[in-house]
């Protein structure tokens, strides 16, 4: 699109860096690095919700036009904050309390909650971070090892799991995304495909609108300038129920790349620049297939042997169980 990227973040295996223009590798919050940061940046964003705030904060204090900024990543570093965002705006999701730590919940009745699954309320990702729990020993016991602040959440009886996109700028253009339906295996997205195949149609197609519709009022309750991908569960009552959020792009929408009149990517960069929006539709069914560590054999010669397989390796140093190290979109062409 003609930008230069500068990539911020401190040591490590970072695959973005052997993208960037500049490459800025300091702790978070480390003064020589922000100085460099305001300098060399028209627009900062995040790919990652859990920069710290205080960074943000100090950022957008000193002028910089962080996208999107600290009122969304504040709600969307915390779980908690993200179901009590969705009970304000009358949002249906699960049913959830929040446990401050492994002390105080002596006569408290958890029996709305169980079974259910106990959540770090804060980092916790791919599935990560998350015990389920039948009884109250489980919870205690789940509770210990944690250690720190935790959501409970009711197991949902799944039918599917669904995720949207939205785009908004400042100047208050939104955009809302297709629909994708995720199949997740150890709370790891496994694959994601469009159109959608499970359950009744006509059904999905009502949750689909209203997901969308709950989309667009979340991104305009937050003032959302950037993407935003809502995660969502369908049970087997075909309820709708706001799962988690994610104000980047998100692994669900890998396959916009090719199958989407705008990708994800550029969309984000779009909205943060301040651009036309592009329309996060699809053009072609797709199905994407999630490269986890130490379940291939890590020979990734095969998805190329077919011509409607496109394969993304990340580029991560080292791979490990459960790490996520690329994927596969095929585009399901009629006459393949
Ligand atoms: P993260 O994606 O941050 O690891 P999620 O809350 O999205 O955390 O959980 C990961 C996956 O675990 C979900 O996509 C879903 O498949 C499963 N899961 C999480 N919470 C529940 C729940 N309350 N009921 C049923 N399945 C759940
Ligand atoms: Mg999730």
């Amino acid at each position: 699109m003609g930008y230069h990227t500068a990539v911020y973040a401190p040591e490590g295996d970072i695959p973005a860096m052997e993208m960037a223009t500049h490459r800025m590798t300091y702790d978070w919050n480390e003064p020589a690095g922000v100085i460099r940061l305001l300098q060399a940046c028209d627009v900062i964003t995040t790919e990652w919700e859990n920069v710290p705030l205080d960074l943000i904060k100090e950022l957008e204090s000193r002028g910089s036009i962080v996208r999107p900024g600290s009122r969304v990543l504040e709600i969307a570093q915390n779980r908690f904050a993200e179901k009590t965002m969705a009970k304000e705006l009358d949002i249906p999701t699960t049913q959830t309390i929040f446990i401050p730590g492994a002390h105080g919940v002596a006569g408290i009745d958890f029996s709305d909650y169980l079974p259910g699954i106990l959540k770090t309320v804060r980092n916790g990702y791919d599935g990560k971070g998350q015990y389920p729990v039948a009884t109250i020993q489980e919870l205690t016991n789940a509770l210990k090892e944690a250690n720190v602040a935790c959501v409970l959440e009711k197991r949902v009886a799944l039918l599917t799991e669904i995720s949207v996109v939205v785009a908004r700028t400042s100047d208050n253009r939104v955009s809302v995304s297709d629909v994708v339906e995720n199949a997740h295996q150890d709370g790891i997205l496994d694959m994601t495909y469009w159109p959608i195949k499970t359950g009744d149609m006509m059904l999905m197609r009502s949750l689909h609108e209203k997901a969308r519709e709950i989309a667009e009022k979340v991104a305009m309750y937050l003032e959302l300038e950037g993407i935003l991908c809502l995660e969502f569960f369908v049970d087997d009552n075909y309820n709708l129920l706001f799962n988690e959020m994610a104000p980047r792009p998100h692994n669900s929408f890998h396959g916009s790349i090719e199958a989407a009149r705008t990708c994800q990517f550029e969309q984000h960069i779009r909205a943060v620049c301040g651009l036309s929006l592009g329309k996060l539709r699809f053009h072609t069914p797709f199905m994407m297939q999630n490269l986890i560590g130490g379940s291939w054999k890590e020979d990734w010669s095969a998805p190329l042997l077919s011509s409607s397989a496109r394969l993304h390796l990340y580029g991560k140093a080292e791979s490990r169980p459960g790490r996520k190290m690329g994927h596969v979109t095929c585009l399901i062409h009629p006459d393949n």
